[in-house]
């Protein structure tokens, strides 16, 4: 088995803590990541939304690693703490390990593959902006400079031995509910209710689990000026996820009968609803000859994969919908999107020996 450098893994992971690159300010640690893959060899370009791609020349069928360069909020001026094997922030904001635990260890392959002189098939590393704003960069991403088909995605929670084969779409909708203002002491027959009419509407629709593939909420609700006005308008936000396109479209079908039905039977309200299919599901059989590879790989590390659903999105959804075979894997980053946020440093080890391993594999 290869011998990686874990010190070196480690600085490069907290280096790239320390650049701050909450979403759409991910100017720095763009930077920092074009000279670092031109130092490895690479050749790096950014697409007119402003994706990182680069290109490691190879033989053989070119394999994707993708990450996102962004982070959430609390995410700037990051101090981090090493527990033994786990790596915390001071607290007071995230660790970032999601995703740059990922782009730590696409340092590292690269920084192998030079070093050892890893005979790796062409490598194309694309790195995406505003992943955590609902994939904004990728789907952005000018496609005709992607070069690959098959490849991995380095994002979310999980330890090592974690392959996403599916994925639920998402369409996310906002509604506007409009009364009438008027004074509620003075004159409350001359108001209608925006937030009565909000209430009727949202006990009408479903909540949570609608069946093993599809679940839905209302998230924010918003509106109202005083206790003594009639309110003329609420608005409220919402998702519906389902891993099945045509249950997500009968879901969102239902939803829009649901507020038909109601305007129906409300005539002084008004609702505006805006929705937007963000990302498209996917889905993957065991049979995918990647995955067949995939298996291969985890052998010497003695990790049998779980090939499980995410219930969230990655870049995956669009590149996968797109033709592509991406798989977003493990890293040992947990909690992401909170300030207790951890990364078990064995774990993001692990991910990298078997990124290499699928590399070595791809030239048999
Ligand atoms: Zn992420």
């Amino acid at each position: 088995m290869i011998k990686i450098n874990r010190q070196r893994l480690i600085e490069n992971f907290i280096a790239l803590v320390k650049t701050n690159s909450t979403s759409g300010n991910e100017k720095d640690i763009s930077n920092f990541l074009k000279s670092n893959l031109e130092n490895l060899g690479g050749k790096v370009t950014f697409d007119s939304y402003g994706n990182l791609l680069s290109f490691f020349e190879g033989k053989g069928e070119t394999i994707i690693l993708n990450c996102h360069l962004d982070t959430v909020h609390p995410g700037e001026n990051i101090r981090t703490i090493q527990k033994g094997d786990r790596l915390f922030s001071d607290g007071k904001t995230i660790l970032g390990a999601d995703a740059k635990a990922g782009l730590a260890i696409i340092l590292e392959i690269l920084n192998l593959r030079k070093e050892k002189k890893i005979n790796c098939p062409p490598l194309q590393i694309i790195l995406t902006k505003e992943e955590e704003s609902g994939l904004i960069g990728a789907r952005n991403l000018d496609f005709s400079l992607v070069k690959g088909k098959y490849g991995l995605v380095f994002d979310g929670d999980f330890g090592p031995d974690n392959i996403t084969i599916y994925a639920p779409g998402y369409y996310f909708f906002e509604c506007s509910v409009l009364g009438k203002a008027a004074h509620a002491g003075m004159e409350p027959e001359k108001g209608v209710s925006a937030i009565l009419g909000a209430a009727k509407l949202i006990n009408k629709i479903p909540f949570g689990r609608i069946d093993s593939e599809t679940t839905q909420n209302i998230g924010i609700i918003q509106g109202g000026d005083g206790t003594n006005i009639i309110s003329n308008k609420v608005i409220f936000k919402g998702e519906i996820r389902g891993r099945n396109k045509t249950k997500l479209l009968k879901q969102i079908k239902k939803l829009k009968f649901i507020i038909e039905k109601f305007l129906s039977e409300n005539k002084n309200i008004k609702v505006k609803l805006n929705g937007q299919i963000i990302f498209d599901p996917y889905a993957f059989s065991l049979k995918n000859k990647f995955l067949k590879k995939i298996q291969l790989a985890y052998e010497p590390i003695g990790l049998k994969p779980k090939f499980l659903p995410s219930g969230g999105g990655t870049d995956a959804n669009i590149f996968n919908n797109k033709g592509f075979n991406l798989f977003p894997i493990g890293f040992g980053a947990y909690n992401t999107h909170t300030t207790s946020e951890y990364l078990i440093l064995s774990e993001m080890e692990k991910t990298l020996i078997f990124c290499i391993n699928l590399l070595k594999i791809k030239r048999r």
